[in-house]
């Protein structure tokens, strides 16, 4: 609750909801084993306040269904007029527990995104207010203050406010010093750009070829469609690439379990840095199953597991090596926030997921803000970078050889230039009107 003194500070008093689409498709960007066709999409919205402020977020979509995502944001309207951005580990806890909209999930799917969606407005809010890129507003919060931002029900068997509050307090030590190492070194990145499954063989060799070039440490292929044609693009990738370079594959859920084992088995020779999102994200046996049957190579999942309780689960039963969290699908950034916790009471690096629209822009923040003030190492980590449509974004990621710049603006890096917000709403902006 707020007090009598915030009261009368400013209050947010509009809800606006955008239904912004990308024609992807067109060129089989982001085409991968289950996703042959998606246009990038994000069910937008901004949070304006009485004295000219404005929060932004959004939930990334690949187009069809868009709209139903705008509509479960607007449902959350009542919860943030007439507030601010003061208490967001109550306002978070709000939304999340309202009895009526709980049942739609719980805690998962439309309802859980959109509320992402405007858990994450209000913390570009707080910070554009702060004056501060959100990564540094989050890690000068005190341990006390961090913890109070999660919501622990359904954590406590592994993970209390005490061990939370440990594991942040150990991490005090230096981070002023890991603060400053962000701003002048940045973070690792890797890229996806050279593996979409639509890509011939000629434009995987010269994306693979470019990625080296930029620096990256580290790339990852789309797999899954058919063995065959998987064998003769990892062969690329290792030519231009080499032996030892670290390079990912990605099934987008594709397989069942013993499809799972037998394919990855078959690219061991290549070496796989890690399988990602091998078969249903809700299957946390299965991944324990995949982790044992193609030991030693790493499982690695996330940016479709729908909250903190599926994480608990896969790292409780020892089934996933990498936490690929996402910015925008489970409770913003609250949820994240003990999504890293977990990560790091378990010892699992966290190498979240990125790409579509905005989400590079997103979680690089919350990466910056694990290294300073969580996890304290780099070790081991990066994070997915993709380099598609940075151009609509206010404040576009920054990638210096290889890595994410530190960014420096106020806010959440989450807000689109005003005439790309226009041209690509559906179905009436330009880029539609003319299709
Ligand atoms: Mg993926």
């Amino acid at each position: 609750m707020t007090t009598p003194q915030e009261q009368k500070s400013y209050r947010i008093v509009e809800l606006e909801t955008h239904d912004i689409r990308f024609p992807t498709s067109r060129e089989l960007d982001g085409s991968d084993a289950m996703n042959p066709d998606p246009d990038y999409s994000a069910a937008y919205v901004v949070l304006k306040t009485d004295d000219g402020y404005a929060g932004h977020g959004f939930a990334f979509t690949i187009g069809r269904g868009n709209d139903v995502q705008t509509a479960a944001i607007s449902a959350l309207e009542s919860y943030v007029i007439g507030r601010d951005v003061e208490d967001l580990g109550a306002l978070y806890k709000e939304m999340v527990y309202d009895s009526q909209l709980r049942w739609l999930g719980p805690e998962k799917g439309v309802m859980h995104m959109a509320i992402s969606a405007v858990v994450n407005a209000l913390w570009d809010l707080k910070a554009k207010r702060a004056g501060k890129p959100l990564w540094l507003l989050l890690s000068e919060l005190t341990p006390e203050q961090i913890v109070d931002l999660i919501d622990f029900r359904y954590l406590s068997d592994v993970l209390t406010p005490e061990q939370a509050l440990e594991i942040l307090k150990k991490a005090e030590k230096g981070k002023g010093e890991r603060v400053e190492h962000i701003k002048r070194e940045g973070y690792p990145a890797y890229t996806t750009s050279p593996g979409w499954l639509g890509y011939d063989d000629d434009k995987l060799r010269r994306l693979c070829k470019e990625a080296l070039d930029a620096g990256f440490g580290q790339i990852k292929l789309k797999v899954g469609a058919d063995l065959d044609d998987d064998i003769r693009r990892f062969r690329v990738a290792r030519e231009v690439c080499g032996a030892d370079f670290p390079i990912a594959i990605d099934a987008n859920q594709r397989w069942d379990v013993p499809a799972a084992i037998d394919w990855v088995n078959a690219l061991k020779p290549f070496n796989p840095h890690w399988v990602e999102e091998p078969t249903s994200p809700d299957d946390v046996l299965g991944h324990a199953a995949i982790a044992e049957g193609i030991k030693p190579i790493p499982v690695a999942t996330g940016e479709h597991v729908q909250n903190r309780i599926v994480f608990k689960q896969l790292l409780q039963a020892g089934a996933i090596s990498y936490v690929q969290l996402d910015s925008a699908r489970v409770g913003g950034v609250n949820e994240n926030i003990a999504i890293l916790l977990l990560a790091a009471r378990f010892g699992i690096p966290v190498c979240p997921h990125a790409g579509g629209v905005g989400l590079c822009e997103l979680v690089q923040h919350l990466s910056m803000f694990d290294y300073a003030a969580v996890s304290g190492t780099m070790e081991n980590r990066v994070i997915e970078y993709v380099d598609h449509l940075h151009e609509h974004f206010v404040d576009p990621v920054v990638i210096v050889d290889g890595r994410y710049a530190a960014p420096s603006s106020p806010g959440f890096s989450a807000a689109m230039h005003p005439e790309s917000i226009a041209a690509h709403t559906f179905p009436d902006g330009e880029i539609w009107r003319d299709a």
